[in-house]
């Protein structure tokens, strides 16, 4: 079976993010930038499903600036097998992206396509469930354990307050929560030895697929700075400030 892993670039999740100050969005130039951390935990369990001998290859595809063939290259230093770069500076929103996957999704034949739940620029969490709605796959959504039994696949998912159970036929489509499995570092000699796997280069146009955005960003903001708080030295003190300051009591 062969699996598909969408791995967006998106600003490293220990930078501490600005917003332009024009506020048209978040400021990207000079920011370290890294696989989006649901991505990479959609490599590693494709990887898993390989040692297990369910798949039998993995191709990581990210979209964007040429740049995203870094977050590529990483995807093969953790055991994905080729990369597929859709290159294109346009702003890309997730009915895009589910549309150019659907593309490849056409052409490789892929038995499972597993993204993230969301990408941590965006938050959009809309990706997985566009694509399962494209091609009218079965999906397991914030899946926390994937089993693999023949045609079908049973995921566990978190839902607030539990866990559900749900089993699909493949092919399906999966999107990554936190606690699926923790993603391995790649070591120096699979670093080395990814450089020389093959990464196609495609345009959104060779899959005949309008990116035109259908969202416009209004504005983007900061979150309000927050006061500093102050240390009392008693419940009586306390209350009194809730009541004469804070006017809550
Ligand atoms: P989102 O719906 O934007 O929160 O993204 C959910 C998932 O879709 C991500 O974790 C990726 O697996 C995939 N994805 C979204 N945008 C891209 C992109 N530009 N390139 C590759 N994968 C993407």
């Amino acid at each position: 079976m062969k699996i598909l892993v969408p791995v967006k670039r998106v600003v490293d999740y220990n930078v501490k993010v600005r917003v332009k100050s024009d506020g048209t969005g978040v400021e990207t130039a000079g920011v370290k930038m890294s696989m989006n951390p649901f991505d990479e935990i959609g490599i590693e369990e494709a990887v898993r499903l390989k040692e297990k001998g369910v798949a039998t290859e993995i191709v990581a595809v990210s979209m964007g600036v040429a740049a995203c063939a870094e977050t590529i290259r990483t995807a093969l230093a953790m055991g994905a097998d080729r990369g597929i770069l859709v290159e294109t500076d346009a702003d890309l929103q997730p009915l895009a992206v589910a549309k150019l996957m659907k593309a490849l999704v056409d052409k490789e034949q892929p038995g499972l396509v597993i993204l993230g739940k969301q990408a941590i620029d965006d938050d959009m969490s809309a990706t997985g469930q566009m694509l399962a709605a494209l091609l009218g796959w079965a999906q397991g959504t914030f899946a926390s354990k994937v089993t693999v039994d023949g045609d079908k696949m049973e995921v566990i998912r978190e839902v607030d307050g539990g866990l559900e159970t749900v089993s699909l036929n493949l092919p399906a489509i999966i999107t990554t929560d936190l606690r699926l499995n923790e993603p391995r570092y790649a070591s120096l000699p699979n670093i080395m030895k990814a450089r020389k796997k093959p990464i196609d280069n495609v345009k959104p146009e060779d899959l005949g697929v309008d990116v035109t955005p259908r969202l416009t960003v209004v504005s983007v903001a900061e979150p309000p700075k927050r006061q500093a708080g102050v240390k009392v030295g008693s419940v009586a003190e306390l209350v009194a400030k809730l009541r004469t300051e804070a006017k809550v009591i």
